[in-house]
């Protein structure tokens, strides 16, 4: 046992939190797997910690038990506060819990820089994750992110060039954080079992994006040289500016290439040279 409280299973009995679909509810009982995840971002008892969907709280136990200084967390389902409520009384001032949704909560309200966990559901986890690695300034207010999701979401966060997982995601991902998967589990480890296996993404950010580029033409070439990412770049970059072969050669890049061959430094390199242009 990691703590005092009751077992999960008891704990969701007695307050009724049957999971729900239209949630994304997939719940993680196990409170050894727990402790472990919350472990991923290493020492947390000089960290604030926002937990994102903390559900009937297995995970917060975990982060809390493995002394994780302050845990905030934003529960949308409120069937789940009394059984957060406990846990708060059982950590006296460590636990601060609200009930909202997270893609509505600003996460700046928080004093200093956070680390982020979060067992989310999928389509929630990967628009936050887009969010919080596309904010106004860089570095971003938090200090690390902690993040299941859906085995395929993870790979494609953590994808290197040349193969068909590499994209949009993995470009935004990489050039503004360090990024990898840092633990997969099968359907089992959830209650009720996804579909699908699960990994956990633990992302770093860099001090400043990994290689100068305009974040808007970054995110213009990207989403162009990703939107037919079949076609030779000197066809799918066309519509950029009239002699985008020549651009693409200034930039290091075969314009027979195609994107998933193009690394992150690539792009880079490329959105400064049509800055350059006045583009
Ligand atoms: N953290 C718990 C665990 O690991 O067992 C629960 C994980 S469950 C996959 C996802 C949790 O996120 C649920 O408790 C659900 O109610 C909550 N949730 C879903 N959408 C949310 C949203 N938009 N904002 C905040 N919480 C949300």
């Amino acid at each position: 046992m990691i703590d005092a409280l009751p077992p999960l299973r008891e704990v969701i009995e007695t307050h009724g939190l049957s999971a729900k679909k239209s949630l994304g509810q997939n719940f993680i009982l196990d409170l050894n797997l727990t402790s472990r995840i919350a472990r991923i971002p290493g020492d947390l008892s000089g960290a604030d910690v926002l937990e994102v969907g903390p559900g009937p709280g297995g995970l917060t136990r975990g982060l809390l038990a493995e002394g994780a200084r302050r845990v905030v967390a934003i529960e949308k389902d409120p069937r789940c506060l009394p059984a957060l409520a406990e846990i708060a009384a059982h950590y006296p001032g460590r636990l601060e819990v609200h009930e909202g949704d997270a893609l509505e909560f600003d996460p700046r309200l928080l004093n200093g820089p956070v680390h982020i966990v979060a067992n989310l559901p999928y389509n929630v986890g990967t628009e936050l994750l887009v969010r919080w690695l596309t904010p106004k300034v860089w570095p971003p207010f938090w200090s690390g992110l902690t993040l299941m999701f859906q085995r395929e979401v993870a790979d494609r966060i953590t994808a290197q060039p040349g193969g068909k997982a590499y994209g949009r995601l993995a470009v935004l991902a990489q050039w503004k954080a360090e990024a990898r998967v840092a633990l997969t589990l099968p359907p089992e480890a959830f209650t009720p079992p996804p579909k699908v296996h699960s990994a956990v993404v633990h992302l770093t950010p860099r001090p400043e994006p990994q290689f100068p580029a305009d974040p808007k033409m970054m995110n213009r070439v990207v989403a162009m040289a990703f939107g037919q990412r079949r076609k030779m770049l000197r066809a799918s970059m066309k519509a950029m500016t009239p002699g985008i072969e020549d651009v693409l050669v200034e930039a290091g890049i075969k314009p027979t290439e195609r994107a998933e061959q193009v690394p992150i430094e690539g792009f880079a390199a490329l959105s400064r040279a049509l800055t350059a242009r006045g583009l």
